[in-house]
């Protein structure tokens, strides 16, 4: 499968910042490995720009039919740190706009953070 942006358009309409890295088929089901570019994200408590990044993680979204094919979307997430001393919130995983949320409507098959 040759044009990442054509499907990063057909994957991810609505998410902002979405880079789709690549496209591996190994048990005849299409796995497109997808991150987010934003470099900085706000604390959701505190509203604080970080750009420190705790730690990364995979997750798997749920299976999404395009042109007849199943595709599987493992997205990393980041953990960012808040560094607001005053702030309770230690960490905060990023939400992909339009993507998590997006999915996380979709039902089964996606975890809620
Ligand atoms: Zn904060």
């Amino acid at each position: 499968m040759g044009d990442l942006f054509a499907l990063k358009d057909v994957l991810f309409p609505d998410a902002v910042g979405m880079v789709l890295d690549r496209l591996v088929e190994p048990d005849g089901v299409v796995v497109a490995e997808a991150r987010s570019a934003v470099p900085e994200l706000t604390c959701p408590d505190c509203a604080t720009v970080s750009r420190r990044v705790h730690s990364r993680y995979g997750r798997r979204l749920t299976e999404y039919p395009v042109g007849g094919r199943k595709v599987v979307v493992k997205l990393e997430v980041r953990r960012f740190f808040c560094d607001t001393p005053e702030c309770g919130r230690r960490t905060f995983v990023e939400q992909v706009e339009g993507l998590t949320t997006r999915y996380a409507r979709a039902g089964p098959g996606v975890k809620a953070l």
